[in-house]
């Protein structure tokens, strides 16, 4: 049990974080949570064991219990922390760091966009841009846990949510100095991965561990870009096909296991004018006639990447542009406007959740279902390194 503000001892640090590099899992990893929010006001109540207030000079400020509330309001370069009405003390950087065995909290910003969450380990809170920076230091098993809840929902397959925990724990080390200038590793939104809080689940707490440091890679030992997505439509996308660069284990493959789950089909009705448009803004192309005939008539049997013959308009513009689930369609004229009949949902590179999921209820095992949606993965069991 610790009773002091522990000031952690490492060996290389960036704007307070240890950042990382080779074979380990580091024990602790900050997350920067409601990232790109801009919360001035917010509740931390205790809901498990007990929180230290420490300062910047790890000097304790105060220690709080189960079901305390307190609340901490920006008020110009500091912050108030205030319990029942009064103010305790005012700062600039505090850790709400916990004692006990077990330690979890909530958080209530006052924005009325953002709803409560639930968070284990420690918060570190600060300011930048005259708002909260909310870091998250969390055991790394736990925050991989939560996100395999965020990124896969309920009730699925012991198996797929292994294979899931493998993915998001790989996805999390290749990038995990992502943020290291701003102070944390990862953030909680998708551009990281989707981390809205705690897991809470015990079947997919079950599953996690069974997987735990457990990562692929290739076979010089790199560890893997595990991208995936809800639903590949039936058939996945190379990697250069989105990005610039050819991964040789993030090759299209036909999927025949997705194609009758709820991310397998859609529809979208589009105004031919706001087509003609985008394609003058973005390309200043005014397709002929004839053009005109090929696009109303814009077939896809296999995954294609441009609308017109020549390559120059690729579909992952259009589906950004016009928010489709998926580049994966074809049109249909529909008097001034074009009906789009696609298949997938998502970017259509690397493991597809809805086909991983069919293929754990059918029985296949992790490593098949990995090798599958990437090429010659192999399986490695990473130790956790301790901070001291
Ligand atoms: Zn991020
Ligand atoms: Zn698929």
């Amino acid at each position: 049990m610790r009773i002091h503000c522990i000031i952690f001892i490492a060996f290389f640090w960036i704007s307070g974080i240890k950042t990382v590099s080779g074979s380990y899992i580091p024990e602790i990893i900050d997350i920067g949570v409601f990232s790109g929010e801009s919360i001035k006001k917010f509740n931390f109540t205790v809901t498990h064991g007990r929180y230290l207030i420490c300062n910047s000079n790890h000097e304790k400020l105060l220690e709080i219990t189960p079901f305390t509330t307190i609340t901490l309001e920006v008020n110009q370069s500091n912050f108030k922390v205030i319990r029942n009405d009064s103010v305790l003390f005012t700062e600039s950087n505090i850790t709400l760091q916990g004692s006990a065995f077990y330690n979890s909290f909530l958080l209530n910003p006052y924005n009325r966009n953002l709803d409560q969450r639930a968070y284990d380990g420690d918060l570190k809170v600060s300011l930048r841009r005259d708002v909260f920076q909310l870091i998250n230091s969390v055991p790394f098993e736990s925050y991989v846990a939560g996100t395999v809840q965020w990124e896969s929902g309920f009730n699925h397959h012991d198996i797929f949510y292994q294979v899931q925990a493998i993915i998001i724990r790989t996805y999390a080390l290749r990038n995990i100095n992502r943020h290291a200038h701003e102070g944390f590793h990862l953030c909680d939104r998708v551009h990281c991965q989707a981390y809205y809080g705690k897991v809470t689940e015990n079947y997919i707490i079950s599953a996690v561990d069974r997987s735990r440091g457990e990562v692929i890679v290739d076979n010089t030992g790199r560890l893997l870009n595990t991208v995936y997505h809800a639903n590949c439509g039936g058939q996945t996308v190379n990697s250069e096909d989105l990005w610039t660069e050819a991964l040789p284990y993030l090759r299209s493959k036909k999927d025949t296991y997705c194609s009758d789950m709820p991310g397998s089909r859609w529809q979208a009705q589009i105004a031919e004018r706001d087509l003609r448009r985008f394609l003058q803004q973005r390309y200043r192309y005014n397709p002929s006639d004839k053009e005109w005939h090929g696009i109303r008539g814009f077939r896809q049997s296999a995954r294609r990447n441009f609308l017109d013959p020549g390559g120059e308009v690729q579909l992952r513009h259009i589906r950004e542009h016009f928010g489709l689930r998926s580049t994966y369609f074809s049109v249909k004229s529909n008097g001034d406007s074009l009906l789009l009949t696609g298949k997938g949902y998502g970017h259509g590179v690397g493991l597809c959740q809805e086909g991983a999921m069919q293929r754990a209820r059918h029985g296949y095992s992790r490593k098949q279902i990995l090798n599958f949606y990437y090429n010659h993965s192999q399986i490695e069991i990473w130790q956790t390194e301790l901070l001291w």
